[in-house]
């Protein structure tokens, strides 16, 4: 009968989509062949000092790098080259260089601490870094040998200009094979559950992302657009966009070091940006302070929005405000590669505002019931599951949770929660894994957990996300104090700001006299973030 026919259509939706790759493309290879023909046509401009670099620049600086690297930093494949830095106009340099090579890119926030830093060295085994100035100081006791992005003033540490310099006019990139099994990037994820974990993307994956995106999806309508870089490159919404993927399409962007709302809105009008990736605090920033702000947004043509949920209400309020701007929500994991789930057109998005859009290309998703484990019909609650040829490797040297997220058919399960309606719309219900995301970058609750605990006069601690306006989710700790123990809530606040990067600080914390736990021993999380709920109707 038809119900049947749609559930069996549904319980594997997705398309095929053969996408053509040749067996030793390199990634680099790949986006410097699709470059515009006019090489004089800007790639990237940096909002902060107006610097342009076009796209012939572009080029002979990978060039240069690569071969510097190769010749003169010893390099080489498999190689894991670890870089540090906010958005730069060389931040593609430096991940194509080093993928031209063979070697493998890994990213961090710039703002991560000394000890975050190291750990994820030590995790991905990085032999060399490429750090912003400001955080040199992060490096130097690692040890890891380090070049800059820009030249000190003393002039103690080799920048990347100076190495570009050196090697400047290489005719060609150093030609090292590379297998579409290999490894191109480690980027950090903490995944459906612990501490933050290596994503290990190949070079199939990374070339196929793009080329879904930004080729079979027609992401940007035309090369004369103008995008402006908010998103940050070390995260892979920012890296897939403006690192690599924008290349190929051969559009200029804008880049901003650090998101501040009144210079991004600067950046739009004197820029005339017409197309804003984004996260929804951005969005809600748009609705909230744009009026009183008095900049010019009639270049704005399309905003997208990706990484967290979308408020529908806030989504509609955009649309009221700036009638003339396409707003389409994404969906996707570091996992994925970026993308999964995308609007292709801004119809369907209006009419569907709850939805993150339907299946990109080559995507294939079963909903699965959490208890049962069982694949389930269109409009029915469960996990999603997604295989394509753009999920991840595994995660680096961690078989077990490797294999704990990708099955032996190669679904990934992505620890949400949501559904698919009989027209293919994919709708995320909630996160069921441990991730909170503030303002759309990771956090850990193990991570916090594991500090927490160092802490003498802490017994046992537990981390849940707390739903917040304005940043998505903010991370509140529940704590069991030492007996007898007078610690206060500012105190565990301190403490552990005191060991993080900014955007994991625990902004709220309730002591409590046990933390409620299975009886295997893991934190019942879903009993805390109910007692969270409570706690905040009955204030
Ligand atoms: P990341 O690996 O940092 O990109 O985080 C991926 C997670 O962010 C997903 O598994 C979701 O929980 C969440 N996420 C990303 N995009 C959306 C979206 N459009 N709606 C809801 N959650 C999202």
């Amino acid at each position: 009968n038809s119900r049947e026919g749609l559930y069996h259509s549904l319980v594997k939706l997705g398309t095929k989509h053969e996408i053509p790759t040749s067996p030793d493309l390199n990634t680099a290879n790949y986006v410097l062949s699709q470059f515009p023909l006019a090489e004089g046509k800007i790639a990237f401009i940096d909002s902060g000092s107006d610097r342009s670099v076009s796209y012939g620049e572009l080029r002979r600086s990978i060039y240069s790098l690569a071969s510097a690297l190769f010749h003169e930093h010893e390099v080489r494949k498999g190689d894991v080259v670890f870089v540090l830095s906010p958005n730069t106009t060389l931040y593609s340099t430096i991940c194509l260089a080093v993928l031209s090579v063979g070697a493998v890119v890994t990213t961090a926030n710039s703002i991560n601490t000394e000890s975050e830093i190291s750990k994820q060295l030590r995790d991905s085994g990085a032999k060399l870094a490429i750090s912003a100035p400001e955080e040199l100081h992060k490096l130097v006791p690692t040890g890891v040998p380090t070049i800059l992005t820009s030249r000190l003033s003393d002039g103690n540490v080799l920048s990347v200009e100076e190495v570009i310099e050196g090697c400047y006019n290489s005719p060609e990139l150093p030609q090292i094979p590379v297998a579409q099994s290999d490894t191109a990037t480690i980027l950090y994820s903490s995944g459906t559950t612990g501490i933050s974990k290596g994503v290990v993307l190949t070079h199939a994956n990374l070339i196929s992302i793009m080329r879904l995106l930004f080729w079979q999806v027609d992401v940007t309508a035309s090369q004369d657009d103008i995008f402006l870089a908010i998103i940050p490159m070390f995260h892979i919404y920012g890296l897939m966009f403006f690192g690599l993927g924008l290349l190929c399409v051969g559009v200029t962007t804008v880049l901003m070091q650090k998101y501040d709302f009144q210079a991004m809105l600067v950046a739009i009008q004197k820029h005339k940006v017409n197309n804003l990736p984004a996260v929804p605090p951005v969005i809600l920033a748009l609705v909230k302070y744009s009026r009183k702000a008095r900049c010019d947004l009639s270049s704005l043509r399309r905003v997208v929005s990706g990484a967290a949920p979308l408020s529908k209400e806030v989504a509609q309020e955009f649309r009221k405000m700036f009638p003339w701007v396409e707003l389409r929500q994404g969906y996707g994991l570091t996992e994925s590669s970026g993308g999964a789930t995308f609007f292709a057109s801004d119809k369907d998005a209006k009419a569907h505002p709850d939805s993150c859009g339907k299946l990109i290309p080559t995507f294939f998703a079963k909903v699965v019931d959490t208890e049962t484990g069982k694949p389930l019909p269109p409009h029915k609650e469960g996990e999603l599951w997604f295989k394509s040829p753009t999920i991840m490797k595994g995660y680096l040297g961690n078989l077990e949770a490797t294999s704990a997220t990708i099955d032996s058919e190669g679904w990934l399960r992505t620890g949400d929660l949501g559904y698919i309606d009989e027209n293919g719309f994919v709708y995320i219900i909630e996160r069921i894994k441990e991730l909170i995301k503030h303002n759309g970058y990771q956090v850990a609750p193990a991570e916090l957990e594991s500090v927490l605990l160092s802490h003498p006069l802490i017994a046992d601690a537990a981390v849940i996300p707390v739903e917040d306006e304005e940043t998505g989710q903010i991370p509140m700790a529940y704590v069991v104090r030492t007996a007898g123990s007078e610690l206060s809530e500012d105190q565990v606040i301190e403490f552990v700001a005191g060991q993080v990067a900014p955007y994991k600080k625990v902004r709220r914390v309730r002591f409590i006299d046990t933390i409620p736990k299975s009886a295997s021993g893991k934190i019942l999380r879903k009993d805390l973030v109910s007692q969270s709920k409570r706690q905040v109707v009955s204030k």
